[in-house]
């Protein structure tokens, strides 16, 4: 079972029990609900369809799609009713990367052998809105996680759905560490505000918004600067691999344990594209 929590008069989030705490928001509005991403098995999207039909006796007119990730859009086919919303760039990344590991993931696992892949017909680039029976939401282009990420704002309740620009370890292997920098510091800005709904994991209050940010900020920039050291000292992938996350403030169970794993990725990722730049420059250097 997700579970299912009501953060303001309209506002519901249910989180995964099953994978890596994903969160999917739910806003209720007289004139029909907007489902704000899905949750990775469609056992669980199944129950927030049922939610939405028995309790509420409502219907999901509007699917946000705010990254192309699979534990995201998996279960946007079990709306087929709704309006599919999304950034410009997810429907290019559903096809190269969305889709194949679906394919991958279907010969392992049984549970997703239905799943079909929904691609947003409605695209946005900076900036967006939805009005639905009184709700405002207003979305803006978050990069950094991945290309394709938007946060969604809901005006009259003032909550923040920052999808995987906040989850409990920042995750930049997919996407941009300055692009992430960027859209942290942005989030920043993001006023009024009560609460604070993350990719993955707990929801924020107002209060605890802000040293969260400054946690995972802390945390990009002292990635970084030991990829940095690693390169300027010629090291391998062993010293890569020496700095603990804890070592950078986020615990090692964070997001259930994926904290040490996710992080190893960044680092690798983040390596290898400042020795691929640093070996532009050289070249360059060479040649002029
Ligand atoms: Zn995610």
């Amino acid at each position: 079972m997700a579970l299912r929590e009501r953060i303001s008069e309209h506002t519901y989030v249910f989180r995964s029990n099953m994978y890596a705490k994903v969160n999917a928001g739910l806003i209720h509005t007289p004139e029909g609900c907007i489902l704000i991403d899905t949750l990775p098995y469609p056992e669980e999207t199944q129950e927030i369809r049922h939610f939405v039909q028995r309790r509420l006796r409502s219907q999901v007119k509007y699917i946000i799609l705010t990254h192309s990730h699979a534990d995201h859009v998996y279960g946007a086919y079990l709306f087929p009713d709704a309006e599919i919303m999304g950034h410009l760039y997810s429907r290019k990344l559903l096809t190269t990367q969305t889709k194949p590991a679906l394919a991958k993931a279907r010969t392992v696992n049984p549970a997703l052998a239905d799943v079909r892949l929904v691609y947003p017909a409605l695209l946005m680039e900076q900036e967006a809105a939805i009005r639905l029976g009184g709700a405002t939401l207003i979305m803006r282009h978050a990069p950094g996680h991945a290309p394709d990420v938007i946060r969604v704002y809901y005006k009259e309740e003032k909550v923040l759905f920052a999808s995987d620009a906040m989850m409990p370890i920042p995750y930049f292997a997919h996407g941009n560490i300055q692009d992430l920098r960027r859209t942290l510091q942005e989030l920043y800005q993001v006023a009024p505000l009560e609460d604070l709904v993350q990719g993955h994991g707990d929801v924020l209050l107002r209060g605890e918004v802000k040293s969260v940010i400054e946690t995972y900020l802390h945390y990009l920039d002292c990635v970084e600067a030991h990829v940095d050291r690693v390169l300027a000292q010629g090291g391998g992938k062993k010293a890569l691999l020496s700095l603990d996350v804890e070592a950078c403030g986020i615990p090692r169970i964070a997001l259930e344990g994926l904290a040490t794993q996710l992080h190893q990725e960044n680092l690798v990722a983040l390596y290898l594209r400042k020795r691929k730049a640093r070996q532009k420059t050289s070249e360059k250097k060479a040649a002029a």
